[in-house]
């Protein structure tokens, strides 16, 4: 098991996630984070931080984000991203996509 970053993320990067991982798990890339399952304890800190709801338990994981378990997987090992550890400004206009649906198009690798 492991907990999962899902499509809110996209274009928002909030990194308030990242302070509370208790074993720096997430991995950032140019308009997302994921987390590494590898690496994810499943201790759930994380998921009230996110203020767009975007992580859930993989078990939790609604229906029409099951997409992205393996994104997460797929992003945080074969693309490279890097380890992010300490929470940093938002996407300049994360507050403009926070509610937007449909955002996988919008995923940059
Ligand atoms: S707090 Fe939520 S929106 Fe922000 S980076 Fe983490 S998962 Fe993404
Ligand atoms: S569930 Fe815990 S270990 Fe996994 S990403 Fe969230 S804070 Fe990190």
């Amino acid at each position: 098991m492991t907990h999962v970053v899902t499509e809110s993320c996209i274009r928002c990067k909030y990194t308030d996630c990242v302070d509370v991982c208790p074993v720096d798990c997430f991995r950032e890339g140019p308009n997302m984070l994921v987390i590494d399952p590898d690496e994810c304890i499943d201790c759930a800190v994380c998921i009230p931080e996110c203020p767009v709801n975007a992580i859930y338990a993989e078990e939790d994981t609604p229906p029409d984000q099951i997409a992205f378990i393996k994104l997460n997987v797929e992003l945080s090992h074969a693309a490279g991203w890097k380890s992010i550890t300490k929470r940093k400004p938002a996407l300049a206009d994360a507050d403009e996509w926070k509610d937007v649906p449909g955002k996988l198009k919008e995923l940059v690798r």
